[in-house]
């Protein structure tokens, strides 16, 4: 076994997207176990937007990482050694692993937990991981999907967002209508995932294009993205319409200057909603959720992509992808 564990550390809170000294990659011995613990090689790392905003010396649902700290990531990997009784080697396993080779899986507070034997380790970090999860429960719990709801949902192309359409369409939704930048992710999103409507924003007049397209009003936006494609959903509100505060990616980087909602006066003219929420605060319904998935996942009724960056060196590269668009589905590393 390899007595190396190269690390991902931050150097520099970055403005804007991450830059060459943002991050470094340190070496250090791979950790000793104690009782109760078991060592992980990790496999793959889970590229979320979140991590960005742990960049920053802001408050935010979970401290800032600090400087020298290694990124707080989640990921998946194999026990190769263990002192646990709750872990054997060769177990598959996912959790917070940090942009590193090797972490520890303790019995305690950095417990992780047996991913699915019959499904891949890239499939369960994406749609039955965090990204699928927070799709499910942002649109049925907390944005209370109904048959016959006319959905929209931003940022419609990437992980969560083309979960939320597709899961809106199994649930009875009347229409579904996704924005995304480029020709092509439209495309994607009407030819393959089964969506009614794309909207490029890159190219189309948002607002204009959702009043055509849901002459009535926006039942329920699921909102991945913030700043104006927000504005433009909200001014096209249906009576009672839902807004799902998912994410704001547009703002991440540059948090100071966040593009805050001019229509919000809409939602007191038409009654309506804006809820945020954060997935880790449904950690205890999960299982019910991931069974959910995993049988449409059976059923070849829900589609999903990865993609994979290689190697634990290029995870800065990785995280901007999420902010240029240049990401087809889930981003993931492949560390080993
Ligand atoms: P994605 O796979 O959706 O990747 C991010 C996408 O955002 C990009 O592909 C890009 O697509 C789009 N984007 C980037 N910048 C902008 C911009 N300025 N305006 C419009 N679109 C933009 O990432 P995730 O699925 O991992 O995350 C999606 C959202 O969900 C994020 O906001 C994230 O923070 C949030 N989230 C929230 C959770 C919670 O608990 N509340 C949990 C997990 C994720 P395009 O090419 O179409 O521009």
């Amino acid at each position: 076994m390899e007595t190396t564990n190269r690390q991902v550390v931050l150097k520099n809170r970055p403005t804007g997207m991450i830059a060459e000294d943002t991050t470094a990659v340190v070496e250090s011995p791979v950790p000793e176990i104690t009782d109760g613990q078991a060592l992980v090689r990790v496999k793959y790392l889970s590229i979320d937007p979140t991590i960005r905003t742990w960049m920053d010396d802001a408050p935010g649902y979970l401290p800032p990482i600090g400087i020298d700290e290694v990124i707080r990531a989640g990921g998946a990997g194999e026990v190769v050694a263990s002192k646990s009784s709750r872990y054997a080697v060769g177990d598959l396993v996912t959790g917070i692993t940090g942009w590193q080779d090797y972490c520890i899986a303790d019995e305690g507070m950095a417990a992780m937990s047996p991913a699915p034997a019959d499904l891949d380790l890239a499939t369960t970090l994406n749609v039955l991981g965090v990204t699928g999860m927070t799709a499910y429960f942002g649109l049925l719990d907390v944005g209370g999907l109904r048959e016959g709801d006319v959905v929209v949902v931003s940022g419609a192309a990437g992980a969560t967002g083309s979960a939320v359409g597709q899961i809106a369409r199994l649930k009875g939704a009347s229409k579904v209508i996704g924005i995304a930048g480029g020709a092509a992710k439209c495309a994607q999103l009407v030819e393959e995932l089964g969506f009614d409507v794309a909207i490029d924003y890159k190219a189309d007049n948002v607002g204009k294009r959702l009043h055509e397209e849901a002459p009535k009003g926006i039942d329920l936006y699921f909102d991945n993205v913030g700043g104006p494609i927000l504005d433009a959903c909200l001014a096209n509100l249906a009576m009672r319409g839902r807004v799902v505060l998912c994410g704001a990616i547009s703002g991440y980087n540059d948090a100071e200057h966040a593009f805050g909602p001019k229509n919000y006066t809409s939602l007191i003219i038409r009654r309506g909603r804006m809820e945020g929420f954060i997935i880790l605060d449904y950690m205890g319904r999960w299982p019910e959720a991931q069974a959910v998935v995993a049988e449409w996942l059976r059923e070849g009724v829900m589609h999903h992509s990865e993609h994979i960056v290689e190697g634990l060196e290029h995870a800065p590269e990785a995280l901007n992808l999420l902010f240029t668009g240049g990401n087809t589905g889930k981003v993931l590393v492949k560390v080993s």
